[in-house]
């Protein structure tokens, strides 16, 4: 993961507002020729010509979507853009341009938001995108940062929340879980430090559950792939909040039920026995715990031989009729409802046969 040295201390108002804009964008240029206008006017200008235009908006706030104390500031800048991204490759389309929005407080020094941006210009560097404007202003306490991410795509390619048909297959890419056990992991050793500032964590094990916390990728290459495979998922959606409530989105949007297999549900070796060790339900952290920037779509049971074996995608499920409601089956056999934080086992309301 990333180096986070910090050493000079430069107060924010040291550059004063236009100078702390120059100094902290003058790495990005733009890269696509649809940019007309990048940072540096009162509006940027983008001709994104016959194509769809996709728009959304993440703010992330300290405190509240971030903790200093274990998230470095050039994680939390990749991170800020890995999100935005991941909105747009969900909409099966592809991510061109961002805006950034940030406010800070006096207790961030120019060097602090650098490192920030630093996280931000790598971002943009794997994901081929640019940075063509935003805002800067202070903040009586703490740090929020709000991207705007722009995207294009061919009209026929969108892919919504609310297309899928019963019978449809439930798809997934990657695996889940991870990003939350790593936010364990991490809530863990910093409580753990609190009470000794002199213990040497071995966080070694658990590598790949903190670095899908700390530096998230976005599946970039998923809209790419379906491309590929001349397949167009009938619904999409990123899992940002969990299986659960993710799938549920695509339910009720679609008027569908579903049926997701328990034992279907790619998890990472890591996050089973680090869910042992914590003693909780790999299941239950699969379904409700979020942060995973996976793909979850469906696809038509006839276009099930273009994924069939592709090591990125997971069947996990199918979509059934809106009345047959929406549930998990366990591995042994039983209907349990889903609900949007993970799963009710109060409700096991009807046994399969
Ligand atoms: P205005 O006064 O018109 O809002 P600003 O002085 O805020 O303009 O911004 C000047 C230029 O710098 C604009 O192109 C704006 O989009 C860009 N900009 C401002 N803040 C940021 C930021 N934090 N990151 C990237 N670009 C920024
Ligand atoms: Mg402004």
């Amino acid at each position: 993961m990333f180096d986070n040295s910090e050493e000079t201390r430069t107060g924010l108002s040291e550059l004063g507002e236009f100078g702390l804009i120059d100094h902290l964008t003058r790495h990005f240029a733009p890269k696509h020729s649809s940019t007309i206008k990048a940072i540096g006017d009162d509006a940027a200008v983008v001709d994104f010509s016959n194509k769809h235009t996709l728009i959304s908006t993440d703010m992330l706030v300290e405190g509240v979507h971030f903790d200093l104390a274990y998230m470095p500031l050039k994680h939390l800048g990749y991170k800020s853009v890995i999100v935005n991204l991941s909105d747009i490759y969900a909409m099966n389309a592809k991510a061109t341009h961002i805006t950034v929005s940030i406010a800070a407080s006096n207790r961030f020094t120019v060097e602090a938001l650098e490192e920030l941006y630093a996280g931000i210009k790598l971002a943009a560097d794997v994901y081929n995108i640019d940075v063509i404007g935003g805002d800067t202003t202070s903040s009586t306490s703490g740090l929020f940062i709000s991207i705007s991410v722009f995207g294009e795509a061919e009209k026929e390619a969108v892919v919504y929340r609310d297309g899928a048909q019963s019978n449809d297959l439930v798809v997934l890419s990657g695996d889940i879980g991870a990003a939350y056990m790593g936010l364990q992991i991490l809530e863990r050793e910093k409580q753990v430090f609190k009470a000794n500032p002199n213990a040497q964590p071995d966080l070694e094990p658990y590598t790949y559950l903190i670095e899908r916390q700390l530096k998230p990728e976005a599946r970039k290459d998923v809209p790419k792939l379906l491309k590929e495979l001349d397949l167009k998922p009938t619904s999409m959606i990123d899992v940002s909040d969990g299986l659960s409530s993710e799938i549920i989105h695509l339910c009720k949007n679609s008027k569908t039920g579903v049926k997701l297999y328990e034992e279907k549900i790619p998890l990472d070796p890591a996050v089973i026995s680090v869910c042992e060790e914590f003693e909780l339900d790999s299941t239950t952290i699969a379904l409700s715990g979020g942060e995973d920037y996976e793909l979850l779509f469906t696809i038509s049971q006839s276009d099930y031989d273009k994924i069939k074996g592709n090591p990125n995608f997971t069947v996990i499920g199918h979509m059934t009729e809106e009345h047959e409601g929406m549930h998990l089956i366990t591995r042994a056999n039983q209907a349990v409802e889903l609900i949007a934080r993970g799963w009710n086992s109060m409700d096991k309301e009807s046994e399969e046969a």
